[in-house]
């Protein structure tokens, strides 16, 4: 294989190769069940698995395995071989129909929040037939769904599914009373772009922050940051492009049409954007990619960091999850239509998403929430943790002329009225540039950009579809029992436009003066993680998810708790690490080249009284000062972080996590960094921010 086109997609079981191998009524029958999401019948789940297994041991593949995302965030995967006994002794290779579509991991360590009881603590996964199954690292991987034997989700793929179907029930009623009645299925459509660090391996080797917690959680800044805005370093660059080739080549192998690229803003850090595709997919897409990048990394020497913040003073990394819905006729409906009624069923779906993102603020701030990402919403980085939407002047314009019923002053001078006239055109460029809004318009779709770099995208898309299928749910009730369609259209989106507007901003999200005018408006600034996570359960939101059937009260609860005890963990091994860090390696360290000042200091002093002393006495001085200073923030630290682990409710240890422990890594922090800029670089216990981000 040769050509980029040749490999695109080889280790994929999908419809050109399912077309090939498999019998004509099989792979008809098959299809609809892809399709329409129908259940599939045992003696076709045969030939499939049976089709499936000859491809993958062409493909010299001896295991398969049921892939699947639990609630850690990362996916899961148990190997079995094909390997069957038979009956003289030998073996053969089987895999059966049984085995494709369902699965019985030995799961009961996966979080699931009180969701299984202990004598049923085994779920089990089946096959999601939306997703093509594909050979990676040489073992067939099953898409799969997981869930408890009383049939809760303990996955982040059940519930975006449901989602998906929620908002294709709603969307579906919409349309067709647009009269686009051949639409026979509606998708959301997602393309994550996905930013990363890369550094050198063997400086990673020797920092135990970023081995146990993938941040470094001391270090004091470079000399030279991302001012320059010049971004990367001669040494590491043929490294990192021979990287970047090889991550494409795996990722095209199966199916998923990355592009890696640098991107300037910090040192050492870049970015992977895909062409977009529907969402459940996307959603897996990022997965693999997340485990690639990783893995890949490694045979270059590299460690790929998918942190929200490894480094402190430069940009962390996030994910935009860009959005969008499209017909199975090929219409995006997030683009502006050349006729009336095309514009009126844009402007219809622009306020079904404009209303969602006003009323459910608190659940799409929630879905980006985690230790991790604090250090990014609300931490004077992009983007702040209020949520606003950015459409642009021109769109933003339309709408107050909608609203007002006045006329709009761009290129016609018509009173603007919904399905009847035109939408004055606005070039697409002129929509967004704007960077710092964490939900913008992009022309035909959205752009949410507060994920967090590390996190799946499932939490996010699964709001998201909810959300907006909640309210074309609401517009298609009033709609379809309207008297007059044209009235009751122009009245809905004017009175949506004039009771939601509050959360379109155009403006500069990061000014200060934008949390004033936010707080004013009545938009919710929820600044951390367990700020934001109790929203969850808040009335409106169980009745949202409950009513679209996506969560049932007990999922919500026990993703809530998942999601809280994740934050804690993460900062408990957080201040843990930091402890040991500072025990064992920075305070022997500076302590050790204080006695050597000081031999310095007496042995200079022994030649006599007239050779200088004065750098060696002063630095003594202040190192042992501010080892002093440490020790007792170390001090403080261990007992805090000890305190916490007695706290028996977790809402209560999340918020004492936040309010004492964090407080406390901080100032030990201040004290370490001031260390390293006056101790000998060759004596510090571990690789300098200098040799992480340039090499040196
Ligand atoms: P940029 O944000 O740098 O301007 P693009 O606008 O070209 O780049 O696209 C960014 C991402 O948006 C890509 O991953 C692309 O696949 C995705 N995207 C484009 N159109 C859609 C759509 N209709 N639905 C979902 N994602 C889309
Ligand atoms: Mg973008």
């Amino acid at each position: 294989m040769s050509t980029a086109a040749e490999k695109f997609g080889s280790m994929v079981f999908d419809e050109s190769v399912m077309k090939e191998r498999l019998p004509k009524e099989t792979f008809r029958q098959l299809q609809r069940t892809m399709k329409d999401g129908r259940s599939l019948d045992i003696n076709i789940a045969n030939v499939v698995a049976n089709a499936m297994k000859d491809w993958a041991i062409e493909k010299g593949v001896t295991h398969y395995t049921h892939w699947f995302q639990p609630m850690t965030g990362i996916t899961a995967e148990k190997h079995d071989s094909f390997i069957s006994p038979d009956v003289d002794g030998k073996v053969i290779m089987e895999f059966s129909g049984k085995e494709l579509v369902q699965g019985e991991p030995d799961a009961s360590s996966f979080p699931s929040g009180g969701l299984r009881a202990t004598f049923e603590a085994r779920g089990y996964t089946a096959w999601d037939p939306t997703a093509y199954a594909f050979i990676k690292n040489g073992v067939l991987c099953i898409p799969t769904a997981f869930c408890s034997y009383s049939g809760h989700a303990l996955d982040k793929k059940t519930p975006l599914l449901r989602s998906m179907q929620a908002i294709n029930r709603q969307a579906l009623r919409v349309v067709h009373l647009f009269g686009n009645e051949d639409v026979k299925s509606v998708k959301t459509t997602v393309g994550p772009e996905q930013e990363y660090f890369l550094v050198d391996k063997k400086y990673y080797e020797e920092r135990k922050d970023l081995i146990y917690t993938g941040r470094t959680l001391f270090g004091a800044p470079a000399p030279k940051g991302q001012e320059l805005e010049d971004h990367y370093f001669g040494t590491i660059k043929s490294r990192v492009q021979a990287y970047m080739k090889e991550l494409n080549e795996e990722l095209w192998k199966l199916g998923i049409l990355a592009k890696t690229e640098h991107n300037e803003v910090a040192p050492a850090q870049h970015e992977l954007a895909p062409i977009f595709t529907t969402t459940n997919i996307a959603t897996d897409h990022n997965q693999l990619m997340m485990e690639l990048m990783q893995r890949i990394a490694k045979k270059h020497d590299l460690v790929c960091l998918l942190h929200e913040k490894p480094f402190e003073g430069i940009n962390g990394s996030g994910k935009h999850n860009n959005w969008s819905i499209s017909t199975d006729t090929g219409i995006n409906l997030l683009e502006p239509g050349d006729t009336p009624s095309e514009n009126a069923q844009f402007l219809l779906f622009l306020c079904a998403v404009i209303k969602a993102v006003d009323e459910y603020q608190d659940l799409l701030r929630l879905s980006a929430a985690s230790a991790g990402n604090d250090h990014r919403l609300g931490a004077n980085e992009a983007p702040p943790a209020v949520i606003s939407m950015f459409l642009g002047d021109e769109l933003t314009e339309i709408l107050k002329a909608i609203e007002n019923e006045e006329s709009y002053d761009g290129k016609e001078k018509e009173l603007m009225r919904v399905g009847v006239h035109v939408l004055p055109k606005f070039p697409k460029d002129s929509t967004d540039r704007n960077r710092t809004s964490p939900f913008a318009f992009t022309g035909n779709k959205f752009e949410f950009r507060m994920l967090g770099s590390s996190a799946s995208i499932s939490g996010p898309n699964v709001i998201l579809n909810t959300a907006v299928a909640e309210e074309l749910k609401q517009f298609a009730d009033i709609l379809e029992s309207a008297d007059d369609f044209e009235t009751a259209l122009h009245d809905l989106i004017r009175d949506t436009i004039r009771d939601h507007k509050r959360i379109i901003f155009n403006g500069n999200g990061y000014d200060d003066a934008w949390l004033e005018e936010a707080e004013k408006r009545g938009l919710l600034n929820l600044r951390t993680t367990p700020d934001a996570l109790p929203c969850f359960l808040h009335e409106k939101n169980v009745k949202l998810f409950t009513s679209h059937k996506v969560f049932s009260e007990e999922e919500m609860q026990s993703r809530y708790e998942i999601m809280m005890e994740n934050y804690v963990k993460v900062l408990h091994i957080e201040a843990l690490t930091m402890a040991e860090m500072a025990e064992r390696d920075i305070l022997p360290a500076v302590s050790g080249y204080a006695h050597s000042l000081t031999d310095t200091v007496l042995a200079k002093r022994s030649l006599g009284a007239e050779i200088d002393t004065s750098y060696e006495y002063s630095t003594v001085k202040k190192i042992s000062s501010l080892t002093a200073s440490a020790y007792e923030k170390l001090e403080t630290l261990k007992r805090v972080a000890s305190e916490a682990g007695t706290i028996s409710d977790f809402e209560k240890e999340a918020f004492y996590y936040r309010d004492m422990v964090i407080p406390a890594m901080d100032a030990l922090r201040g004290d370490m960094d001031l260390l390293e800029t006056m101790t000998d670089t060759s004596v510090w216990p571990f690789p300098t921010y200098g040799k992480l981000l340039f090499g040196i």
